[in-house]
């Protein structure tokens, strides 16, 4: 399933493929799109640059007018691929919807849930794009700017604020998991009863989960020598903890589809503190 990882590594690709280049086709089928002006200018323009935010991607094209953007998000499924021209597609052509052509690559994205396509000006108004927190895979990561979103709703389960793209971007359902294992953090915790440094290391393990993950191969969490055992927690219900033996279970949050894995053992819920009056 792509999260930040997998979206930051198709960011990687595509920039070495396209930007710099002339656009010779732009195709794009999606439902809910139509976009004949700026589908015109995009040919014949140049890619100037390839951005991934979390699990958004941005590619900015330089036409002979304003910038346009074009936006996809990848959701459960959809990727981007890159090929060069004549080469034969792994998945099929009429899955594709959005195709980028230059003379040196193709680049085609298989069903995307989101697809839009817009002015620079346009995407200051986005309603997401915009609100998006701060990228926890990036370079330029903004760690006090996390701390600051996490804090702000303190009353939040601590698996729910991590999801939460306007909270901090890139982290998705199997990262989230295996993150507050290794922190050893019950998912259930709010946010309240953890402090600075707790919140720290929680980004800190996520962080370098996804920046480990960034490169591609199957997502790895554990880097056991037996490479059958990638992940801790996910999705090994019933199975026992490879640190304490304890079998793995998982439970839900309120209003949200996506489990929490989890090992009773070494995630203990932590009784909240108490502060006494007499200090
Ligand atoms: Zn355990």
């Amino acid at each position: 399933m792509p999260e930040g990882d997998t979206i930051y590594r198709a960011a990687t690709v595509l920039r070495r493929a396209l930007a710099g280049r002339v656009v010779t086709g732009f195709d794009v089928v999606a439902p809910k799109i139509t976009l004949a002006a700026s589908q015109r200018r995009i040919v014949g323009g140049t890619v100037k640059s390839v951005e991934s935010n979390g699990k958004h991607l941005m590619i900015t094209f330089k036409t002979d007018g304003e910038d346009v953007v074009l936006h996809t998000h990848m959701r459960m499924t959809g990727m981007w691929h890159v090929y060069r021209p004549g080469e034969r597609w792994w998945f099929k052509p009429s899955d594709a919807r959005v195709v980028i052509t230059t003379d040196e690559y193709v680049a085609p994205c298989q069903t995307p849930p989101v697809v839009e396509l817009m002015t620079a000006r346009e995407l200051a108004l986005h309603p997401v794009v915009p609100e998006l927190g701060p990228d926890v895979i990036a370079d330029g990561f903004d760690v006090v700017e996390a701390l600051r979103r996490l804090q702000a709703a303190p009353e939040r389960d601590i698996a729910t604020a991590l999801l939460d793209q306007r909270t901090v971007s890139g982290i998705g359902n199997e990262i989230k998991n295996e993150t507050l294992f290794l922190s050893r953090v019950w998912p259930w915790t709010r946010v309240a009863d953890l402090d600075d440094d707790s919140l720290r290391h929680v980004l800190d393990v996520a962080r370098d989960l996804l920046r480990r993950n960034r490169e591609g191969g199957p997502r790895r969490t554990r880097f056991a020598l037996d490479r059958r055992q990638l992940v801790w927690v996910q999705e090994r219900t019933g199975k026992p903890c490879y640190e304490c033996g304890a079998p793995i279970a998982w439970g839900n949050h309120p209003g949200e589809f996506r489990r929490s894995y989890y090992c009773p053992g070494c995630q203990r819920q932590v009784e909240r503190s108490v502060l006494s009056p007499l200090g």
